[in-house]
């Protein structure tokens, strides 16, 4: 590759391959190699490649408006924020484009509506984003360092020990129902209730980053259900709109508002991605598809739970967010598994991460589990 892209291979590290089709559950590369695809571009294509109804919603709001800019009325916008609000009762909505403008997003309203109130909570190993503010809730130093100078202050503990931590100068906790990127692991369910009572009585808000979780993945429409925490606000992302960039905050309407003029977003919300956003939000509705996530899931599991290797330590995950921690570099094994027709991703120097989506088949879960299976096979 050339140009500034190799940028791009610098940062992310290099599979080899250029992707050029997907169908499904599958992607192909330009040599016409088949993969199936547990990676899905970070989760994003929740849906699979090329699904119908997303197509559809997306030539249909070709013809429409693109854009209309915040401040003029649009029922596309108004009907994705209707449906997004439900999420929490009557909940409100700002509409972005990524993952990481939505936790700006809650960074900001939470400063906004807890004026004086300094801390910011976060957790050990938590991933929220690489733009300065959420860059500070993201844990791994290896990604903070380098901006440590200019990025704000927050503290990081374990899961377990933030309730404890949490006082009247806490204006927010930031938390993932199950860490992604961190190694796949599950908030225990008391932990988040004893972290969600703990905000709640000393008025600090709390921000259930479901950028990875939500919207059906884990078997629920929001993995906050399933793991204890009440939310005040909740962040997401990636599969909103089957993998264009969109991003939304939802919060709970009686918390107030941005202050007039405060924030906004020149392409949040524009209305050739919201009407793809509301054809996959109702396809989640209509089709169940959380129920599906955590039958497949659940299977999944269980086909890596049956192998036996020594090298294998934990298997982990809620639905379709799963995780194998193993005794050596998961780099390696994703790697190994890609050679095999594969596509899994690394979460931490010792977790592969599979992210399933909605299109996988029973086939699909049979068939990496034993490229799995043989992969450890050869390298233990
Ligand atoms: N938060 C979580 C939990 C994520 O998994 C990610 C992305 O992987 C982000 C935030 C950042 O989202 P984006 O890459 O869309 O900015």
């Amino acid at each position: 590759m050339s140009g500034s892209l190799s940028t791009l291979s610098a940062l992310f590290g290099g599979r080899g391959v250029a992707l050029v089709k997907g169908q499904g559950s599958h992607v192909f590369d330009s040599a016409g190699t088949d993969y199936i695809d547990f990676f899905n571009g970070h989760g994003a294509a929740l849906f699979g490649h090329s699904n119908p109804t997303l197509m559809a919603a997306l030539e249909k709001s070709s013809k429409g408006l693109w854009t209309c800019g915040a401040g003029f009325e649009s029922q596309i916008r108004e009907e994705l924020a209707d449906i997004l609000g439900k999420l929490l009762g009557d909940g409100r909505v700002f509409l972005c484009n990524s993952g990481t403008e939505a936790v700006e997003a809650a960074l900001k309203l939470a400063a906004a509506l807890r004026p004086g109130r300094k801390r910011i909570l976060a957790c050990r190993r938590a991933f929220h984003g690489r733009t300065c503010g959420a860059l500070s809730l993201t844990f791994n130093p290896k990604y903070r360092n380098p901006f440590k100078e200019i990025i704000p202050n927050t503290e990081h503990f374990n899961p377990e020990d933030i309730a404890s931590q949490i006082d009247t100068d806490t204006a927010a906790v930031f938390i993932e129902p199950v860490q992604g990127e961190g190694g796949v692991h599950i908030l225990n369910v008391e932990t988040g209730r004893e972290i969600s009572e703990a905000c709640a009585k000393n008025g600090a808000i709390l921000v259930a980053d479901e950028i990875q979780t939500g919207l059906g993945r884990c078997g629920a429409m929001l993995a906050s259900n399933l793991t204890g925490l009440s939310p005040d606000m909740v962040c997401l992302a990636k599969g909103l709109a089957g993998g264009l960039p969109a991003g939304a905050l939802v919060w709970k309407k009686e918390l107030g508002d941005f202050p007039p003029h405060s924030h906004g977003s020149t392409y949040g919300g524009n209305e050739l991605v919201a009407g793809v956003a509301i054809a996959a939000l109702k396809m989640i509705a209509t089709k169940n598809l959380p129920a599906y996530a955590e039958t497949l899931g659940k299977e999944f599991r269980a086909e890596l739970e049956l192998i036996s290797n020594n090298k294998i330590k934990e298997i982990r995950g809620l639905g379709l967010l799963c995780g194998a921690e193993i005794e050596m570099p998961s780099v390696d094994v994703v790697k190994a598994m890609q050679a095999k027709g594969l596509l899994a991703l690394a979460a931490g120097p010792r977790t592969v991460r599979f992210l399933p989506s909605f299109a996988a088949s029973r086939k699909d879960i049979t068939q990496g589990a034993a490229i799995f299976r043989e992969t450890m096979e050869e390298l233990s």
